[in-house]
C-alpha cells in the first residue's frame, strides 16, 4: 500500500496553538521531515513524541526529497513541519508536494498557524484581497524590480522580513510606494507581541532611530484605485449642452465640466459645438 505526506503546521511562538489533530499526526506519523530537527526536536520533547526525524530543507531537497518520495512510495506515512508555521509558505514543503503531487502519493494537511494570515487579520486593512510577496530579495536590483511591478497593485501586500533589514526594507518601500498605511505586527503569540498601525515614513523614522527587534510581519495599504472621471465623455457633453442652455456660454460650460470631470476643455467644446445650435 502506497504511504502519505502530511503538512503540519507548527506554533510561531506559543506552543498552545499547537492543535490536538497535529499531535495526533505527528504521533502517528512513520516519520516526520523537519526543517530543522533541532528544532522541531523541542517540539517533540515537550508533547512526549519519540519519532524519527529526517533534516529536510532548501539546499538538500533535490537529493533528500527523492528519498522520502521513495520511502512514501514504499508504505510510509511523513509528516511535514518546518521550524514554525506552515509548511511550504517562505518555509520547505512546496517541491515535495509537487513531488507526491506527480508520483500520486496522497498529501493532506493539518491547517493551523501562519505569520502572513494572522498578520493580516490583526493588521486592521483591507483584507477582502490581498498578496502574498514573502521575502524580498537581498538583491538590490531585483528588489526595486519587485517593489516597482506592485507600485499600482490595490492588493493589501503581506511581506515578512528580518529585524536587521527591516530599516533598508522600510526605506524602499516608502520609495516604491510613498507614504502609505502600514501595520507592523511584531512578535505574534509571544509575549511582547505589538501591533504597529501607522504610515510607511512614520515606520522608517521610527526604526531609523531604534533597534528593530524579533520577527515581523509588514502589511502594506495597497495602490489606490486610479480616479475615473465621474462622467464618460458623452454624458460630459450633455452637461455642457445643459449648462449652456442654461446660459451659461459654450465655452465657459465646457471649461467648467472639463474642471468637473477631466476630459480635456477642447474635446467637450469640439463635440458640444457639433450638436449645439449655440
Ligand atoms: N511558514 C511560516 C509561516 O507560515 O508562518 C513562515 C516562515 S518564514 C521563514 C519566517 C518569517 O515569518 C519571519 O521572518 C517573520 O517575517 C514571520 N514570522 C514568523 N513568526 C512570526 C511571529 N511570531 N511574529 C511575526 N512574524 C513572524
Amino acid at each position: 500500500m502506497i504511504g502519505s505526506l502530511t503538512l503540519v503546521a507548527t506554533p510561531i511562538g506559543n506552543l498552545g496553538d499547537l492543535s490536538p489533530r497535529a499531535v495526533e499526526a505527528l504521533r502517528e506519523a512513520d516519520f516526520i521531515a523537519a526543517e530543522d530537527t533541532r528544532v522541531t526536536l523541542k517540539l517533540l520533547n515537550h508533547f512526549g513524541i519519540h519519532k524519527e526525524m529526517v533534516s529536510y530543507y532548501e539546499h538538500n531537497e533535490r537529493q533528500r526529497g527523492a528519498l522520502l518520495l521513495e520511502r512514501m512510495l514504499a508504505g510510509e506515512h511523513c509528516v511535514i513541519v518546518s521550524d514554525a508555521g506552515m509548511p511550504c509558505i517562505s518555509d520547505p514543503g512546496e517541491q515535495l508536494v509537487a513531488r507526491c503531487a506527480e508520483a500520486g502519493v496522497p498529501v493532506t494537511v493539518i491547517p493551523g498557524p501562519s505569520a502572513a494570515i494572522a498578520a493580516l487579520a490583526v493588521s486592521g486593512l483591507p483584507t477582502a484581497r490581498f498578496a502574498f510577496e514573502g521575502f524580498l530579495s537581498m538583491n538590490k536590483k531585483n528588489r526595486r524590480e519587485h517593489l516597482r511591478s506592485l507600485r499600482e497593485d490595490p492588493h493589501t501586500l503581506i511581506f515578512y522580513e528580518a529585524p536587521h533589514k527591516l530599516p533598508y526594507t522600510l526605506a524602499d518601500l516608502y520609495e516604491a510606494f510613498g507614504d502609505r498605511r502600514i501595520t507592523l505586527v511584531r512578535e505574534l503569540t509571544k509575549l511582547h507581541e505589538e501591533i504597529i498601525r501607522t504610515t510607511l515614513a512614520a515606520a522608517l523614522a521610527r526604526y531609523q532611530a531604534e533597534k528593530p527587534r524579533g520577527e515581523f510581519v509588514l502589511i502594506v495599504e495597497g495602490a489606490a484605485p486610479a480616479e475615473e472621471p465621474a462622467l464618460d465623455l458623452d454624458e460630459a457633453v450633455t452637461r455642457v449642452l445643459a449648462l449652456a442652455a442654461a446660459g451659461t456660454g459654450l465655452s465657459a460650460a465646457a471649461k467648467q465640466v472639463a474642471r468637473e470631470t477631466g476630459h480635456p476643455k477642447s474635446e467637450l467644446y469640439r463635440r458640444a459645438l457639433g450638436t449645439s445650435d449655440e
